[in-house]
């Protein structure tokens, strides 16, 4: 890797510590994903954007900058990338997936919350995220009673724009998400002095339904009997796709899908692996942990219905309308199908469950829940009862970053993995 220490100290990278994290995560990754065998050649442009991930692409996000150009930072996909495209920032999904973050995160929060957010937290006031320390801005959303607090000690830290999501789906939630964008469109031409237009508009809302349609294109893909690849891979894909240049990521994933197209013309051999659905939490990078524990062992995960997966690239937005009204309208209706756990009733995500455990041919559905999230650990019981009702074996796992209870962990698949 070329030497980053100069850019990242003009960030303000704690490099001390930074240089810790530096080396735990390619021993992690290199031990995850490098011993997997017959990986698409497609993987590698995946592999570089990891190998690089605190260099090229922070080089980038310095040389916008330089430009007059900001960078966003984001962590729920509830926040509309089409308006931080269109006012020419770039949006930065943070990663908050990592143990190595949470011990600096706990000297600012209380222990007993969800670990994605004592990770973020941690990442800003250790100052070892240099993605984190080049964003002039954070984008929170009231998704958790969590994170809705923890943006008051982050406004200590960095500027912070909260977006109001409503927590229902009548016609009045409706409105207010109108209004909400609107506000937020409102805080980004302020923060960049560049208007949105309908023609920006229109140009970021395309750019990112060709972002989806690819993500789709290779979850499709994973319809095949066996998958043509990993869930690992597949996983890592949908982190990358956070923070890598859009347009750059859709071309590299449609090369990838080209070639898992061939794969499945030349029927790859079936080993008889037990497919998997994980449904739940998102995955932040570089949390592989169960992904790596459950194909350790005779199983593949086909499909994720969480928000590092499905909720992240289902349904597109309509392109269509004259005005920015009609836009911000076709935004609004986009976002609000996202069935995340934080609405009351989340109905919507059972259907989807039931639906791609039919369209994915799954053996059995993974509820995997980060330790303390109680929207989602509350919706298991459903979850269960939803399965259950169509005969798909389901097991719940809730758990944080640390390796501790690995081990267990892999017990309890393997004794699901025989049981289906
Ligand atoms: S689970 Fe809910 S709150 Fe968390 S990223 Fe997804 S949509 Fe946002
Ligand atoms: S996983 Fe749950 S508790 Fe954690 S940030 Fe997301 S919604 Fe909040």
């Amino acid at each position: 890797m070329a030497d980053y220490r100069k850019l990242w100290s003009k960030l303000g990278v704690d490099l001390e510590k930074h240089d810790q994290l530096c080396a735990v995560l390619p021993k992690l990754y290199e031990g995850t994903y490098l011993t997997q065998e017959d990986r698409p050649a497609g993987m590698n442009y995946f592999n570089s954007v990891l190998a690089e991930i605190h260099g090229s692409r922070i080089e980038e996000l310095d040389e916008h900058k330089k430009n007059g150009g900001k960078v966003v930072g984001t962590f729920c996909v509830f926040v509309p990338d089409e308006v931080i495209l269109a006012v020419k920032a770039i949006g930065v999904g943070l990663c908050a997936g990592s143990q190595f973050w949470v011990e600096d995160g706990e000297k600012v929060l209380p222990r007993n919350i969800c670990p994605l957010i004592k990770a973020f937290m941690g990442a800003k006031v250790g100052g070892t995220c240099p993605y984190f320390q080049s964003c002039d801005m954070i984008i929170g959303e009231t998704t958790c009673d969590g994170k809705k607090k923890a943006w008051e000690v982050l406004k200590n830290y960095v500027p912070v724009h909260v977006m109001e999501l409503p927590q229902m789906k009548r016609d009045k939630d409706y409105d207010q998400w109108i209004d909400e964008i609107k506000d937020f469109i409102g805080k980004m031409e302020e923060l960049t002095g560049n208007k949105v237009t309908v023609d920006s508009l229109r140009k970021s809302i395309k750019i990112t339904n060709l972002k989806r349609r690819a993500l789709k294109r290779l979850y499709d893909l994973r319809k095949h009997k066996p998958s043509p690849i990993s869930g690992l891979d597949v996983l890592l894909v949908s982190q990358i796709a956070f923070f890598d240049d859009p347009e750059r990521f859709t071309e590299k994933l449609n090369e990838l899908c080209d070639e898992l197209d061939e794969r499945v013309k030349n029927e790859i051999k079936d080993e008889g692996k037990k497919r998997i659905m994980i449904t739940g939490t998102p995955m932040a990078l570089p949390n592989w942990k169960l992904h790596s524990i459950i194909e350790s062992l005779n199983a593949q995960i086909v499909v994720e219905e969480t928000c590092t997966g499905t909720r992240y690239f289902e349904n597109e937005v309509d392109e269509n309308g004259d005005t920015l009204e009609d836009l911000i309208g076709n935004i609004a209706d986009r976002y609000m199908k996202i069935n995340c756990a934080c609405f009351t009733p989340n109905t919507g995500r059972i259907d989807d469950i039931i639906k791609y455990a039919g369209e994915y041919n799954v053996d059995g559905v993974i509820d995997a829940n980060l330790s303390f999230c109680h929207t989602y650990a509350v919706e298991h019981r459903a979850v269960e009862k939803a399965l259950k009702e169509q005969n798909i074996p389901v097991m719940q796992i809730e758990t944080d970053y640390s390796t501790e209870d690995s081990g267990q962990i892999k017990t309890r698949v393997e004794a699901f993995l025989e049981m289906i």
